[in-house]
């Protein structure tokens, strides 16, 4: 009997697409295809099979079953979820899914070995060539290093026959943890929250934990140890760490690599595509027993996952905001149901949804309020702005500087922090007032000194600074604004000239090897004053760091959205942790302008418990998330006239709904974008309504104009 195939595309499609099975070509559900789409043939996955043909309308049959190990079930059904979850089309998280095969194998690799048949001239040279090689494969440069010849010796021993070339297969980094190795005892608070975690995972089946620690409490010591549970009990079981950056996975890659003596699988954007492609194999395979990834981890092919980890799990990156929009926090939880597995939610600031799962008693709630041995939370003080204010074109106030000096002189680190990348964030000419505007988009040029250029932070436009003003044409006219961290770093160098000062953000360190040496160079002590955005905020050590001084406190509560204070509050806490990690004490000072502010003061209380209640109470009386559901959507054209027809012919066809309100049509903060005229909704219902249900039939009630992007964001976090 024929059978039909259905294969989900990795694409927006709505829907699997039916094929022919070929004869002989014995499908399965989850199997990779190649299969017709137009002229091309793309790579799919198997999600259904059943008897029959097309009827009067023959199906293309499938191309090729592909040589990789299928879709796990469980992952599939968490594509399928995810999707529904985002109101998008399957094809998206498909394509995260299985982004791993599009990379190449790595290639087999050169190596020479001694064929045992002696050179024609034994030179002195050539013989240690020789007796480096042994019985051992080498490559070619090594061996020449290892014995401190040229390559040309090695080359001539090639061509005579004494050395042969084989190629290899490059070995697998995925050694099996020892769980067994010595590791430091947990101390009573740690032990009691892992033997929670250790019960929760012997009872097998799902359930999640909300690990709330204090900075430096040894949340990583606890989750490890829930880490060596699951992997001692099961030889199959698989371990999740997600963490939002990879400059944090370092760390974390070396802590489980002392604890279980083999590395674990990291899955990253900075993961060489090659090694990337292994490691999807490994995870489908289930040979990669632990892997520590960014967001898009949450997608790999576990074949049998039984723990995910989220650290810093409040951290606004693991939301994405492009293509597949999804929050990997939320999904995690998710992903764990489905597979049956147990999650552990870390943070020293959790969000206010985790928080309130936790107080309803839905997820374990495991408090850990004291540092690991004799390290003390840091003093948080603020420093009134409006009392102490910093000179004219300087941002650090006398309290700040007075402190910095002590700090500097008893040979401590300082860490100021400044949320805003460049120089300035604004630049202004003196004699029209023009501010500088990215082309087509509703954004200030963001003024960078060691490039030289004005950026654009939220489409990445970049220029050269013009010596003239483009409107009025007056030479040197502009004056910078504001003050971002290259010019703290200015002001830090003019003040504390014998001081070594860097600076750490996305533009000097771009990449995980760069952070990692900015982050060990501090580490080491070789920098006095590291000025920092929030690159540097999350889980780092720095010993002798006992200075944090936050430049400007207010700057997240003027933007403004759901989440404004509960961010600042967040940030500035773990920035705050930051200092005095060890046997010394440390403190932090916050410039503020609102020292009444709740925020503030709940900082400065370290009453971390009051400002929740506070923020808890507001958002229940507004029905804003966690106590009731929130969700974007967002219309971008061209053409502003057909945009504006569009959003009015969708606020027309918003279904009537009781329990959700829709508002909108409005203009978002920024309403031109790189020539797109933006439009926003938000779509506010109560916990017990089915959103996506309500998202879903909107949007089936009306077409969207070929020239217009509508996009759906479930649970907002920037209201740009
Ligand atoms: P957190 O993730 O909660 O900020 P960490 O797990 O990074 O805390 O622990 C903070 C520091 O204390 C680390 O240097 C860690 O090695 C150390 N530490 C934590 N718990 C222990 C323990 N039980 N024994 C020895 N050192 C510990």
């Amino acid at each position: 009997m024929p059978r039909i195939v259905s294969v989900l595309l990795p694409m927006p499609l709505p829907e699997a697409f039916d094929y022919a099975e070929p004869e002989g070509m014995h499908l399965a559900l989850g199997d990779i295809v190649a299969a017709p789409l137009g002229p091309r043939l793309l790579r799919g996955v198997v999600t259904g099979l059943r008897d029959g043909t097309g009827g009067n309308r023959p199906l293309k049959p499938i191309a090729e079953r592909l040589d990789e190990p299928p879709l796990p079930p469980r992952t599939l059904e968490f594509v399928e979820w995810a999707a529904r979850y985002a109101v998008d089309a399957p094809g998206q998280p498909l394509a995260m899914a299985i982004r791993g095969l599009r990379a190449p194998r790595p290639k087999p690799e050169k190596r020479l070995r001694a064929t045992g048949r002696a050179p024609a001239r034994p030179t002195p040279a050539r013989t240690r060539v020789l007796e480096v090689a042994g019985e051992g494969l080498h490559a070619a440069a090594e061996l020449a290093r290892a014995a401190g010849v040229s390559s040309g010796v090695v080359k001539g021993l090639l061509d005579e026959g004494a050395l042969e070339m084989l190629l290899v297969e490059p070995a697998l980094p995925f050694a099996p943890p020892d769980v067994e190795r010595p590791h430091p005892p947990l101390n009573p608070s740690q032990a009691a929250a892992a033997d929670v975690l250790k019960a929760m995972i012997d009872d097998q089946g799902f359930s999640v934990a909300l690990l709330d620690g204090v900075t430096g409490s040894g949340k990583t010591e606890v989750y490890l140890e829930a880490a060596a549970r699951v992997l001692s009990r099961d030889p199959h079981a698989q371990v999740l760490v997600l963490l939002p950056e990879i400059a944090l996975t370092q760390a974390v890659i070396d802590r489980f690599e002392r604890r279980f003596g083999a590395l674990p699988a990291e899955w990253h954007s900075g993961v060489a595509p090659p090694r990337r492609r292994v490691t999807w194999e490994a995870v489908a395979s289930g040979e990669a027993r632990i892997v520590v990834g960014a967001r898009s981890a949450l997608f790999l092919p576990f074949a049998d996952l039984k723990l995910v980890i989220v650290d810093e799990e409040h951290d606004g990156s693991y939301k994405q905001e492009d293509g597949f929009i999804y929050q990997a926090r939320d999904l995690a939880v998710a992903r764990a149901k489905i597979e049956s597995a147990t999650i552990v939610l870390a943070s020293a600031t959790p969000s206010l949804e985790s928080l309130w799962n936790a107080q309803n008693g839905r997820y374990r709630w495991l408090r850990l309020s004291d540092r690991h041995g004799d390290a003390e939370l840091p003093e948080i003080a603020l420093a009134d702005l409006r009392e102490h204010p910093p000179q004219a074109g300087e941002w650090l106030s006398p309290v700040l500087t007075a402190a910095m000096a002590e700090t500097l002189e008893r040979g401590e680190q300082c860490l100021l922090f400044l949320n805003r990348r460049g120089y300035a964030p604004l630049v202004l000419c003196q004699a029209c007032g023009e501010k500088l505007k990215s082309p087509d988009t509703d954004s200030w040029l963001v003024e960078h000194r060691y490039t030289g250029r004005l950026v654009c932070h939220l489409t990445g436009f970049s220029m050269p600074k013009p010596d003239r003003c483009p409107h009025c044409t007056a030479k040197d006219s502009f004056v910078s604004i504001g003050p971002g961290v290259e010019r703290v770093e200015e002001e830090a160098r003019r003040k504390f000239p014998d001081a070594r000062v860097a600076v750490f953000s996305s533009d000097t360190a771009p990449d995980a090897a760069s952070a990692r040496a900015l982050i060990e160079a501090m580490a080491a002590g070789e920098i006095d004053i590291l000025v920092a955005t929030q690159a540097a905020a999350k889980g780092h050590n720095f010993p002798n760091l006992t200075l944090v001084g936050v430049v400007d406190a207010d700057l997240g509560l003027r933007g403004g959205d759901l989440r404004a204070a509960e961010r600042t509050y967040q940030l500035l806490a773990q920035v705050s942790g930051r200092a005095g990690r060890h046997e010394r004490p440390g403190r932090a000072i916050l410039q503020t302008w609102m020292p009444d502010h709740a925020v503030m003061q709940a900082l400065k209380a370290g009453d971390r418990d009051g400002f929740v209640a506070i923020e808890m109470a507001e958002r229940e009386a507004a029905g804003l998330p966690p106590f009731g559901r929130l969700a974007a959507v967002i219309v971008a054209g061209p053409d502003p006239a057909v945009v504006e027809r569009f959003v009015q012919d969708l606020a027309a066809a918003a279904p009537n709904a009781a329990g959700v309100d829709v508002y909108g049509p409005a203009d978002p903060p920024f309403s031109l974008v790189r020539g797109l005229r933006r439009k926003r909704f938000l779509v506010r219902a109560d916990r017990n309504i089915d959103l996506q249900g309500f998202l879903g039939a909107w949007r089936a009630r009306v077409k969207v104009p070929s020239s217009v992007r509508m996009v759906i964001d479930v649970d907002p976090y920037s209201f740009f």
